[in-house]
């Protein structure tokens, strides 16, 4: 005789160690909270997809905020409403990845109201879970945008009135009225009968994003106890006799069966494809040997600071496009003062062998401080083990960190003495590239033509590049 035994769903983490305090095996969610259910609804599906290991669950700002606690698959927390742009970027890098955007209503309707509708409307193919309880749960019961006519919250004492707070609004039907979305429909958790049908609903959305079918939306009417000042029994009639009765439930959208293969596949440009793209000349192919290099374990991840004006962000845009001409993948993010002139400017670079998840660099291998401001804001950022290049003719006093190897250059005074002080960020690219060896310093200086906007000090920049590399050869290899 077979005997089946029901057990936790295995996209479940048995134990919550996320979770703080002492009670590691039951949710932080209340009692007659429509999250759990629906959390067990997913899980079950995911299981039975047999998609556990490639699912990131994206958990918003709201009561949900901590599902991360619970799921064991991957998890993002992201900003208020931010959910669908994170989910197209992972979607897109990882199309064979199962993305769930999972969104309250305060998130995905009033944040985040334009996030999803264009989401929605570029027809990525992630799955969204909408749970609608008409409130903001979690910041303490204030008014919604799907918050009913009538219904008393927090900010709306004496009911909503649409004179002063507008109507609520139904997202599935506008969702549904786009050319993308591929499925589209409501549910809610009145009764077994209609958790049943959510359950077949989200099984739906997840198999056609499992089959690469598109986008698709299930808005769940969802009972928030708490927020409503009901008991669980309550809440869940009043989800079936009130919420419904503006919130109709049913299908509002379903081409699933008509359209297939609607994923955002993104062809992989080739390095030759996207110089073109830049407008750099391509006509020279890349040396074999150049690309060698790429095949070296190399990760770095490269903080460069200094004035604005001191070049710091085309010293990083040098060693990308640089980075990108022999073989590495690289990512490139500037970041501005609030100055307009005369501020701070410093840029994360990333030059790796392996494709890179994100271009923000926090803890940075390396520091490039062009000068004292930015030495004394990134220093102790740098990992331990690091490298920190600094600018030793504008900042007299070395690094104190005494876990990571300290490089100082001169720059300045060298760029001073070729004719510009401009060239101070090249003589660093310099000094950079030949400490690591990370690429071939004479296809750097025959190629730097390609990425220089103004070809008046191409020369000169060359030269203070050949610069950097013989001080740092002479003065610190060397010693
Ligand atoms: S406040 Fe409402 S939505 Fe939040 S956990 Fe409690 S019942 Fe659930």
């Amino acid at each position: 005789m077979n005997i089946n035994v029901l057990t936790k769903s295995e996209s479940f983490y048995n134990v919550y160690e996320r979770k703080p305090g002492a009670d590691k095996h039951v949710t932080h969610y209340c009692p007659g909270c429509g999250h759990g259910i629906i959390h067990k609804i997913i899980a079950e599906a995911l299981d039975d997809l047999g998609v556990r290991d490639k699912t990131i669950f994206i958990s918003p700002v709201g009561c949900s905020v901590f599902a991360y606690y619970y799921f064991h698959t991957g998890n993002i927390q992201v900003a208020h409403g931010r959910a669908p742009a994170v989910a197209t970027g992972i979607k897109r890098a990882l199309p064979d990845s199962v993305v769930i955007s999972y969104q309250g209503d305060g998130d995905l309707a009033a944040i985040g109201g334009l996030e999803i509708l264009h989401a929605a409307n570029r027809g990525e193919g992630f799955t969204v879970i909408f749970i609608n309880n008409a409130i903001y749960g979690m910041t303490g019961g204030q008014m919604a945008p799907t918050t009913l006519i009538g219904q008393t919250t927090a900010t709306t004492p004496r009911g909503r009135d649409p004179q002063n707070d507008g109507y609520p609004i139904r997202m599935s039907e506008i969702i549904a009225t786009l050319e993308a979305p591929v499925y589209v429909e409501r549910v809610m958790l009145s009764d077994s009968k209609n958790i049943m049908r959510a359950r077949n609903a989200i099984r739906k959305a997840l198999k056609i994003q499992v089959e690469k079918n598109g986008f698709s939306f299930i808005e769940v009417l969802s009972p928030c106890p708490s927020g409503w000042k009901m008991s669980p029994l309550q809440a869940k009639k009043w989800v079936g006799e009130v919420l419904s009765s503006y919130f109709p439930v049913g299908v509002m959208k379903d081409i699933s069966s008509e359209f297939k293969g609607r994923n955002k596949v993104k062809k992989e440009l080739s390095r030759d494809e996207i110089l073109d793209v830049l407008g750099v000349n391509v006509t020279e192919k890349i040396r074999p040997e150049i690309k060698e290099y790429s095949k070296r374990e190399v990760s770095k991840e490269i903080k460069i600071a200094g004035f604005g004006g001191q070049g710091v962000l085309s010293l990083g845009i040098v060693l990308a496009y640089m980075g990108v001409k022999h073989g590495y993948k690289v990512s490139w993010l500037p970041s501005y003062g609030p100055e307009m002139r005369g501020g701070t400017a410093n840029c994360h670079v990333k030059i790796s062998n392996k494709k890179i998840g994100s271009p923000v660099v926090s803890y940075p291998t390396v520091l490039i401080a062009m000068n004292r401001p930015s030495l004394d804001k990134f220093e102790n950022d740098v990992i331990s083990g690091g490298v920190i290049f600094y600018d030793s003719s504008l900042i007299d006093s070395a690094p104190s960190r005494e876990d990571v190897t300290i490089i100082p250059i001169p720059a300045t005074r060298i760029a001073d003495e070729i004719g510009s002080t401009k060239m101070a960020n090249m003589v660093m690219i310099g000094a950079f590239v030949k400490y690591f060896d990370l690429m071939d310093i004479d296809y750097i200086v025959i190629s730097l033509d390609e990425v220089m906007k103004s070809k008046k000090l191409v020369d000169m920049n060359k030269l203070a590049i050949r610069k950097g590399v013989e001080y740092l050869f002479d003065n610190i290899l060397k010693s």
